[in-house]
């Protein structure tokens, strides 16, 4: 890993004060990587507006490059824009802007809005104000109509005004960089990161994954179900996806996404195991 090396992470926001607390210690650990910035979700249909709008103002105080997830859901323009503009005066400079998913039980919003419609009214409103990132699959994103459809609407966004993207987890580098290769022949020259996800409780990683079509490679899936005691798993979790950076790394990645679950340490230690430069 060289300095040149972007890293940045993610974070939930927690629904209670000691959870809260307890993501400032994370946020504050973390910074020892030196990431370029961090980014709090959003739960499109509003569920967490007020809650990712407060910690991403909250952590902007301690001078910290934040970045808050954003997508319409069932929202009008008018809380968007006071969301970009809320945004703006507290400093925050890079927006994920994302069509999202409805939370289950919200019911049908009429028609999501998607991502690339999200990128072009950001830069309607807030001008060049924003660096914005869009979300990318290079296992194709579930509802897609098909491979070429789904890169043609990620050159959509680019097209629209997005700076960069970050992807989905995965565990096949070989499918990111055949992404990389297709988007670059669709005429996509901005920077893919790639999104990393350590594994720590395997069950719930396995459901997820099914959900949102990340594939778990097949000899994993075997290895980690034949484990009892969760100290395996964390081990084995951690030599995967360590060699996984590595190899993303090597082969041209411009950086890791890490998707750290509120928490420390699965994500220093993979980040401690790299080769540091
Ligand atoms: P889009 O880019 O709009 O694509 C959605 C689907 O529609 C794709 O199948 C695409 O092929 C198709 N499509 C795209 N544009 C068009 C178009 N113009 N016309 C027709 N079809 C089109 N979800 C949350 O709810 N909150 C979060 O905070 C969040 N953070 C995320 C962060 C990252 C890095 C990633 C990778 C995902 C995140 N997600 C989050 C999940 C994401 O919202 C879902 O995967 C969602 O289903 C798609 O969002 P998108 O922005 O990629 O959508």
């Amino acid at each position: 890993m060289t300095n040149n090396t972007r890293i940045s992470f993610e974070f939930f926001p927690p629904k209670t004060p000691e959870g809260r607390e307890k993501l400032y210690k994370t946020r504050e650990t973390l910074q020892e990587f030196q990431p370029a910035f961090f980014s709090v979700t959003y739960g499109a249909g509003g569920t967490t507006r007020e809650t990712t709008a407060d910690i991403v103002t909250n952590l902007r105080r301690d001078g910290i490059s934040i970045a808050p997830h954003l997508s319409f859901g069932g929202d009008n323009e008018e809380t968007v824009q006071a969301l970009l503009n809320r945004y703006q005066e507290a400093g925050v400079d890079r927006i994920v802007a994302l069509r999202g998913d409805m939370p289950s039980g919200m019911g049908a919003v009429a028609q999501l809005v998607y991502a690339n419609e999200l990128v072009a009214f950001i830069r309607r409103h807030s001008g060049d104000h924003f660096h914005l990132e869009v979300a990318a699959y290079p296992e194709i994103h579930p509802e897609a109509e098909s491979y070429d459809a789904d890169i043609g609407y990620l050159k959509g966004k680019f097209d629209a005004g997005a700076n960069s993207a970050l992807t989905q987890y995965f565990y096949n580098p070989d499918a990111y960089f055949y992404f990389l290769d297709q988007c670059e022949k669709a005429g996509i020259d901005a920077p893919i990161y790639p999104g990393i996800m350590p594994i720590t409780n395997f069950t719930n990683l396995a459901r997820f994954s099914k959900n949102c079509g990340a594939e778990i490679p097949r000899w994993l899936r075997q290895r980690m179900e034949s484990f009892s005691n969760p100290e395996d798993i964390r081990k084995l979790g951690l030599e995967v996806v360590t060699d996984l950076c590595e190899t993303l790394l090597e082969g041209g990645a411009p950086g890791l996404h890490f998707y750290t679950m509120n928490q420390v340490e699965p994500t220093a230690e993979i980040l401690r195991s790299l080769s540091l430069d």
